[in-house]
């Protein structure tokens, strides 16, 4: 999350009637942006990296774990050493930003790394130093663990999951959660405001539904009891059971489920607008997972995506197709949060037209009344309002109004791991990945419907073991690296996640020889250097092949070994507890760990 606006958020009935206002300067901004950059040529490869982090809080007397919103002080003290180590010139190499969740921080580099290959081993020590500094900041009996959901996030019995604890306040306050207190949100009015509007617009709060796994002490059908905060409610009409719960799934009722999550997202800088086209399509896959509990429940889904998508769905029942259209404008297929819908270099810039056409059906959900009326030529606050709130896959980010920044592309689907080792592996690998692409002009597309179809596969439980992944396209064109355009269905193959990344012989080379083989062809690569991008290559590898757990499988092992635990789906205190604690450790350790990475 980047620079925040300062000023007062309209509530809904407001923003709704500036809707056509923001998205006509919006349209009009991405304009002048176009006519002066589209032709700039030769800008640097350019990246970098966001990490973000959950803030716990231990009280071993006990063993229990809370969420910390002792996070956010941290954030302020960290922005105040930013601020300080600038004016004073002093080099520093991180950068802290808000997130979503006040028990969050998200660390960045100070900014984007160099662009030769040598580089990329400085990742690791960067995320590491970022680490380290905050976890020196945080009270004794906390730490900063790099992991993509709070299990217990929402958990209200026996006691609070948030440090300090509050009540959740269902019928009141930005999201009427049952289970979140609006303490858990960022005090930033932005995150307040967004929760609450995405609830007014849609005229009902979220409903998040994830099947839960069912083990062998599992009832069945799994139903689900309020909390005992909340049993008074039963008695005020809500009821015992949780409304709006389905049987056999995990229920969820508020923005912060999809957005307290964690996420690992690399953006880069292309040296003009069509490579950076180019990237935009030719990244659209998900390489990780690393959610398998949701509200203190093991989950039968792996991966966060599914429940942001439904976190942040402001569509009404209209838009939805549950109820025919009337007094909405469109059928709206996706959440806001969502897989890409268009590629954008398919050859015509209509296609680019397209692309922000299908941004900018939406409404912006949060206008600051300071930021209403701007100069078209030298702002772009309108068209980022609706850019940025489009949470897809895969962003393409025009470079802001008279700045040197170039045509950028943020990767945005993995889940953050637990290990800085893991982390720099993944990102260091996307980014030899569009090296290589460019390099040997690789084509990789295939229809977005079959994209969408492996964002749904690649969620599922253990799907780097079990699951077809992505299509790729025609062995022969492979092998000899040609590029041809694309075409049908009938020239893709499936393969799994294994066959993707390791290769499958006669049908595709696989990401990771092909990034070997770039990198064999790379001039003057020092030993040092192609060792340690090896040893990423190696995890990458060994993790598609199964050979080594995903951050899921390894989390659902962790679980099911615990003597605490009763085989019942339910992932109580002192599991997570325990759970928290090794993720903790593992965080601090460095290097490969045997049994996740190794
Ligand atoms: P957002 O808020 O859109 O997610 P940020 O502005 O926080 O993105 O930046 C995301 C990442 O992009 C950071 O790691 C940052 O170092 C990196 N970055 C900054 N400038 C550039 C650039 N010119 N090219 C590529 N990456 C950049
Ligand atoms: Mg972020
Ligand atoms: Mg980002």
């Amino acid at each position: 999350m980047g620079l925040l606006t300062v000023g007062t958020p309209m509530e809904w009935h407001e923003a709704s009637q500036h809707a056509t206002h923001v998205r006509k300067h919006g349209i009009v901004q991405f304009l002048h942006l176009w006519h002066s950059i589209k032709a700039r040529r030769r800008d640097k490869l350019l990246w970098g990296d966001e990490i973000e982090y959950i803030c716990v809080a231990f009280d071993d007397a006990t063993r229990t774990v809370r969420a910390s919103n002792n996070a956010y002080e941290v954030l302020l003290k960290l922005e105040e050493m930013e601020k300080a180590a600038q004016a004073s010139g002093d080099p520093i190499s991180w950068s802290f930003k808000p997130e979503y969740g006040r028990y969050m921080l998200e660390g960045t580099p100070a900014g984007p790394y160099g662009f030769l290959i040598d580089d990329l081993l400085t990742v690791e020590p960067n995320m590491r130093e970022r680490r380290a500094l905050a976890n020196s900041m945080l009270k004794e009996n906390e730490a900063l663990v790099s992991i993509t959901n709070f299990p217990l996030l929402g958990v209200n019995s026996p006691h609070s999951f948030l440090d300090p604890p509050h009540d959740p306040t269902p019928e009141g306050g930005a999201s009427n959660s049952l289970f979140i207190p609006d303490e858990a949100i960022n005090p930033h009015p932005r995150f307040r405001t967004l929760t609450q509007n995405i609830r007014e617009r849609r005229q009902s709060k979220v409903n998040i539904h994830v099947p839960v796994f069912k083990d062998k002490n599992t009832p069945s059908p799994f139903l689900e009891t309020a909390a005992p905060c909340l049993q008074d409610l039963s008695a005020s009409g809500l009821g015992r059971l949780v409304p709006d719960a389905k049987p056999d799934h995990i229920y969820m009722d508020c923005m912060c489920f999809g957005m307290g999550c964690c996420c690992l997202q690399v953006t880069f800088q292309a040296c003009s607008v069509e490579e950076a086209r180019r990237l935009y399509d030719q990244l659209a896959m998900a390489l990780s997972a690393g959610a398998p509990i949701f509200r203190g429940f093991l989950a039968d889904v792996d991966c966060r995506w599914d429940v942001i998508s439904a976190s942040v769905d402001d569509r009404t029942k209209e838009e939805r197709g549950v109820e025919p259209l009337k007094n909405s404008r469109f059928n709206i297929p996706k959440s806001r949060y969502a897989s890409i819908s268009t590629y954008l270099n398919e050859g015509i810039d209509d296609l680019l037209a397209k692309h922000y056409a299908h941004l900018f059906i939406r409404d912006p959900i949060v206008i600051f009344n300071e930021k209403l009326n701007l100069d078209d030529k030298t702002s772009s606050d309108h068209f980022e309002n609706i850019q940025s709130t489009n949470w897809q896959t895969m962003r393409f980010k025009p470079p802001p109004p008279l700045s040197p920044i170039g045509w950028r592309v943020e990767f945005r689907s993995m889940e953050i791991q637990f290990t800085d080792f893991e982390n720099a592996a993944y990102s260091v690998f996307v980014v030899l990945l569009t090296r290589t692409i460019l390099s040997f002009d690789l084509n990789l597309y295939m229809p977005l419907t079959k994209v969408d179809e492996n964002m749904a596969k690649g969620q599922k439980r253990d799907a780097v073991r079990n699951v077809f992944g992505n299509p790729a396209r025609r062995p022969a064109e492979f092998d000899a690296f040609e590029d041809v355009g694309p075409d049908g269905v009938d020239a893709l193959v499936e393969l799994t996640v294994n066959e993707i990344m390791n290769g499958k012989a006669g049908k595709f080379p696989g990401m990771v020889p092909l990034v070997r083989a770039y990198l064999s062809a790379a001039p003057n690569l020092s030993y040092k250097t192609l060792k340690g991008l090896e040893e990423y290559l190696d995890f990458i590898s060994r993790r598609a092949s199964g050979k080594i757990p995903t951050g899921a499988r390894w989390i659902r092992d962790f679980v099911a070994a615990h003597p605490d635990y009763k085989h019942d789906s339910v992932v109580g205190q002192s599991v997570a507890y325990d759970l928290m604690k090794k993720v903790d450790e593992m965080g601090r350790a460095s290097g490969r760990i045997p049994g996740l990475s190794l």
